[in-house]
């Protein structure tokens, strides 16, 4: 059985499983509906149902008193519907309502994905979660206090591990310590999120999405996040990377743009090396084939992560080519080591 959700006063709509936790189901639609714990306990997560009929399935959560309940109130992360709803939730709208946590987290996974890749898993407390949009950063708190930046590699509705791809800085500090000596169950220090890098609820445009190297991550939980809310936009996704072997998701590019009509995939490399002798694909710098691909950016939205000068030389050339300021949305993978907490 399938529900319709109405919600207040956004008038978003979406629909729940039966039995399906109220929260997840807006998640999954990609509708921001504020949370914390996702037990029922710290009551970040409360609204009002205006009509229709929910349920606890683990009994009242603690963060709701028998009152609340009376009154409409509920916790939408442990409540499931049990009828069509409408719902009163203030969902967020910007990333200033997120709230930023410090966290302690254990590395569940560690997986080679390139020569010089790493896919990072990170396993949350039990009793925590951490709300972030898909594109958003973590900080990684290192002993000394400094902190190294690593995108979110995965979409906001599967948040119970935050999945990063991390790339080998030759010297850095906490890379060659990733590459060379972490073992799976090592504990770090995150806060987060982070960043205004995420896609814009407003705008119907279709999108450019521009991954060089490890930029890949923001960029693959956007698109997972596209994908779930069923957004059926045009989606060019461009990755550039020096050789082949470097495409280190390509299976699963290549998967997206097999199973969505939509989703175009485009992986570009700039140094074909011998092993490369078959590569049929483009080349050069990625920036470089968009601007080819599109002679006027004017009516596109544009999202690149990446290394700074990817991010530099293509914002210039973009804007040069029609593409409006405001339209177009980067991070830049500064590698500057980022300045140091004020925590003692
Ligand atoms: C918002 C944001 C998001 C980011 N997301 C990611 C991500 O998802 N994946 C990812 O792999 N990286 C990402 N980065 C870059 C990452 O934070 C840095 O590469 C990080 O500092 C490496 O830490 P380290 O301790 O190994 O190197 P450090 O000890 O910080 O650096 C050692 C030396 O290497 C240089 N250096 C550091 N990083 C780089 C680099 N990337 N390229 C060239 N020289 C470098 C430094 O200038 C320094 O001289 C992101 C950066 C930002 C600002």
């Amino acid at each position: 059985m399938t529900y319709q959700i109405k919600v207040q006063p956004s008038n978003h709509t979406f629909t729940a499983e039966e039995n399906e936790f109220i929260l997840d189901a807006a998640l999954r639609h990609g509708i921001a509906f504020p949370y914390g714990c996702r037990s029922g306990s710290c009551g970040t997560c409360l609204g009002k149902v205006l009509s229709g009929e929910i349920a606890y399935p683990d009994g009242l959560p603690v963060a709701l008193m028998e009152h609340e309940h009376e009154q409409g109130k509920a916790a939408f992360c442990t409540a499931v519907a049990k009828s069509d709803l409408t719902l009163e939730v203030q969902e967020i709208s910007s990333t200033d309502e997120i709230e930023v946590k410090t966290l302690p987290v254990r590395v569940a996974s560690l997986r080679k994905l390139a020569r010089d890749v790493m896919e990072m898993t990170l396993q949350l407390p039990e009793s925590e979660r951490l709300a972030f949009r898909a594109g958003q950063y973590i900080e990684i708190i290192l002993r000394d206090k400094t902190r190294r930046a690593f995108s979110i590699a995965n979409s906001p509705s599967n948040d119970e591990v935050l999945e990063l791809h991390l790339r080998h800085v030759k010297g850095g500090k906490f890379t060659e310590y990733v590459f060379n000596e972490m073992k799976e169950k090592a504990l770090l220090r995150i806060e987060g999120p982070f960043g205004s890098f995420f896609i814009q609820d407003k705008s119907n445009r279709p999108l450019i999405l521009i991954a060089g190297g490890t930029g890949f991550a923001p960029i693959k939980a956007m698109l997972e996040q596209l994908i779930e809310e069923n957004d059926t936009r045009p989606v060019y996704l461009y990755w550039g990377v020096r050789s082949e072997a470097d495409l280190y998701r390509d299976d699963l590019a290549k998967k997206w743009a097999f199973q969505h009509k939509h989703i175009h995939y485009i992986p570009v490399l700039s140094e074909i090396d011998e092993n490369d002798t078959d590569w049929q694909g483009r080349t050069g710098f990625v920036h470089e084939a968009v601007l080819k691909d599109f002679p006027s950016l004017a009516d596109y939205d544009v999202y690149m992560a990446g290394p700074p000068v990817m991010v530099n030389a293509a914002k210039e050339s973009f804007l040069q080519q029609g593409l409006p300021q405001e339209q177009l949305f980067s991070d830049s993978f500064e590698f500057s080591t980022p300045a140091t907490t004020s925590e003692t």
